[in-house]
């Protein structure tokens, strides 16, 4: 049985986790769940955001499925769990996929995002002086060719046509790295290679979404876009993610802790329920990940939303309707 690493988090995290992970067993698949803790109310209980045996339980499970986490900006010595999981698992790719569940969003697009998970302008080496402060934005081949061969392997793997390269090398010799790199290496692949100026793409996205398949792009461009992308197909309640690395994934929703709903069974759980989709497709049952998918989807079409997708029912419901609909 597959052990699975379970932090809840803060906020409506814990709630679109039980919702998923009920889903989860609606489909057979047997999982050993190991809970662990970190976030805020972790912080606040007991001094640590992440503390060392989460790290461990993470560390000694298949997968991770984390809920939401609250960070703080203004919180001295609070660094973003997430960020630390990422370094610390060495998850160097976030994937996030989107398309319209509902039939009623702004853009019916099918696009999946790969954004490089550990440099670029994230890269963390950072001074502030006294009438300046100064970010180095990194580029190194080996992640570079890293997150690319993992976007073309995905597109052959689920045979998707076209990877597109979303930089801004006109103006940035960084980004002039990352696209030689990308033609390189899109050299052994029976994959169409493209590339678009990344302010063009966010123009494009909104206005001819089709000429889009798979997306491949740095660390800062890819967090924007895919909130640009998530609002297009129906809000932050229906957008799931996976970051991967060689040995471990952690699968979470895009959203945060959304504090201002917390405790109120009121979020939409789909995001939570599709990152766990994704995950049992990681681990081998593509199958199950289809059937989630479409029982979402049905539940979405058949009317039972959630307040932020326009309707009325509670995380609970919609939880229970996608189990109904999994048959
Ligand atoms: P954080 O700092 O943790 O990212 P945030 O409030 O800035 O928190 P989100 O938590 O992503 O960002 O929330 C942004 C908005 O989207 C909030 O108004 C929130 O209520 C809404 N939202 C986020 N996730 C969901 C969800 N699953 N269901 C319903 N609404 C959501």
């Amino acid at each position: 049985m597959d052990k699975i690493c379970v932090i809840p988090g803060d906020g409506v995290g814990p709630e679109v986790m039980e919702a998923c992970l009920e889903v989860l067993d609606a489909t057979g698949v047997r999982l050993e769940y190991v809970r662990a803790r970190a976030g805020l109310a972790c912080y606040e209980r007991c001094g640590s955001y992440l503390p060392e045996e989460t790290l461990e339980a993470a560390r000694e499970s298949r997968a991770c499925l984390l809920g939401a986490v609250q960070s703080p900006s203004d919180l001295r010595g609070y660094r973003s769990p997430i960020v630390e999981l990422r370094k610390a698992l060495e998850l160097y790719a976030n994937l996030r996929p989107f398309r319209c569940y509902t039939g009623r969003c702004l853009r019916d697009l099918d696009i999946v995002l790969v954004r490089e998970n550990t440099e670029g302008l994230y890269s963390g080496i950072e001074r502030v002086e006294e009438d300046r402060a100064v970010t180095e934005r990194v580029v190194t081949r080996k992640a570079t060719e890293r997150i690319v061969r993992f976007a073309f392997e995905y597109a052959l793997k689920y045979n998707r046509g076209r990877v597109t390269c979303l930089h801004k090398a006109n103006v940035l010799e960084s980004d002039r790295f990352f696209r030689e790199i990308f033609f390189r290496v899109a050299e052994g692949y029976r994959v169409e290679a493209g590339e678009e100026l990344v302010d063009a793409a966010a123009l494009h996205l909104i206005t001819d979404p089709g000429r889009f398949d798979v997306l491949v792009t740095a660390n800062l461009y890819g967090d924007i876009l895919s909130d640009e992308l998530a609002g297009l197909t129906g809000g932050l309640g229906f957008a799931p993610s996976a970051s991967i690395g060689e040995e471990h994934a952690v699968f979470e929703p895009v959203h945060g802790a959304a504090p201002d709903i917390a405790g109120k069974g009121a979020a939409n759980p789909a995001a939570m329920i599709l990152s766990g989709a994704m995950m049992l497709d990681h681990l081998g049952y593509a199958e199950e990940r289809e059937r989630i998918e479409q029982a979402v989807e049905e539940t979405c079409r058949a009317g039972v939303l959630t307040r932020d997708a326009g309707g009325r029912c509670g995380t609970e419901e919609f939880a229970a309707e996608v189990v109904r609909n999994l048959g």
